[in-house]
């Protein structure tokens, strides 16, 4: 079993600390949310006052923040490297920009730090039943190293490449997931219209060609799927504001490949615009698109 230390106990990184309690590592966690804190505690993570506390005398520090930006703050700013012993393996769960991701990387080498990039997907559902995918970036030693405690948060854990490919294997999903769902609520809003009702149009399409995991599995109308965000006021689950930021990631990362994107780019725009338009909604998982989605007139 092994020590760790969890920067970020939110929405996905307070059941993922819980679930490494549960299988028996020693999880130390700080936040810079009391509340979230306090929550931490009563999972039976041990609080610390600081990030550099929580780096310190562990084997592995997990970092799951909003952005890239706080990312490099920890890693940059708050005492990490300097509280944790030369060796110590660094995972950057969070979503961020593959630029960053390498900058990340970098820095903890120059520390003498292992390191990984290991975006999630699976959402709230997956972190809190650990049946999280890691998509991982780094050397083969830092994955291996890695690879119980991650298995201890999720169900399948992949190594995709060096420093940065876990971020570029997640952007990639995540506009996949944007474009799929904006399809589903089109659908939803359209046969509304046409007179029919959301289990009937679900019972058909689950099984049908038009079938997708944003339909099935995060279905964005409350009824047919009773564990959705779309049951409960569309608490999140993933903030729109977070899929905004990922779609914003892999839109830049199209442009620096030279690839053309146009369905993430019309999906970026939607959920933005949807997202300045309507209080409240950048908090609202991004499923709540669906309620915009039906009020635009042609
Ligand atoms: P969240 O906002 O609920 O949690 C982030 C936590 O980080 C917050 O509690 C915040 O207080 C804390 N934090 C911010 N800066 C900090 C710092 N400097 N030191 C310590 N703590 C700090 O967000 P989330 O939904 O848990 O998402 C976290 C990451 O996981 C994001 O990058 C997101 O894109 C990604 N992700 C989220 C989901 C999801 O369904 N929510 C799914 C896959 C990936």
């Amino acid at each position: 079993m092994a020590k760790v230390g969890f920067i970020g106990l939110g929405n996905m990184g307070l059941p993922m600390a819980g679930n490494l309690v549960k299988k028996g590592h020693e999880v130390k966690g700080f936040d810079i949310m009391e509340d979230n804190l306090t929550k931490a505690a009563q999972a039976g993570v041990k609080r610390v006052a600081s990030a550099a506390e929580a780096a310190k005398d562990v084997e592995i520090v997990v970092t799951m923040v909003p952005t890239g930006k706080e990312t490099l703050a920890v890693y940059e700013g708050s005492g990490v490297l300097q509280a944790a012993k030369k060796g110590t393996l660094f995972i950057d769960a969070s979503t961020i920009d593959v630029g960053q991701a390498r900058k990340a990387h970098d820095i903890a080498k120059a520390a003498g730090m292992l390191s990984l990039d290991a975006p999630v997907s699976g959402g709230t559902v997956g972190a809190d039943g650990a049946t999280l995918t890691f998509m991982c970036g780094g050397s083969k030693e830092a994955f291996e190293k890695a690879r119980p405690v991650l298995e201890g948060m999720g169900r399948k854990v992949v190594h995709c490449g060096e420093a940065g490919a876990g971020q570029a294997v997640k952007i990639c999903n995540n506009m996949m997931m944007a474009i799929n769902m904006l399809g589903v609520c089109e659908g939803f809003a359209l046969a509304e219209k046409l007179g029919i009702s959301h289990q009937t149009l679900f019972d058909v399409v689950s099984t049908s060609t038009g079938n997708s995991f944003a339909l099935s599995g995060y279905c964005p109308v409350p009824g047919p799927v009773p564990t959705t965000p779309a049951n409960r006021d569309y608490a999140p689950g993933f903030m729109t504001k977070l899929m905004v930021k990922d779609l914003a990631l892999s839109q830049s990362s199209s442009q620096d490949a030279g690839v053309a994107t146009p369905m993430g780019a019309q999906a970026h725009a939607i959920l933005r615009h949807y997202m300045n338009m309507v209080e409240g909604a950048p908090e609202k998982d991004f499923s709540s698109v669906a309620n915009f989605v039906r009020v635009v007139k042609k």
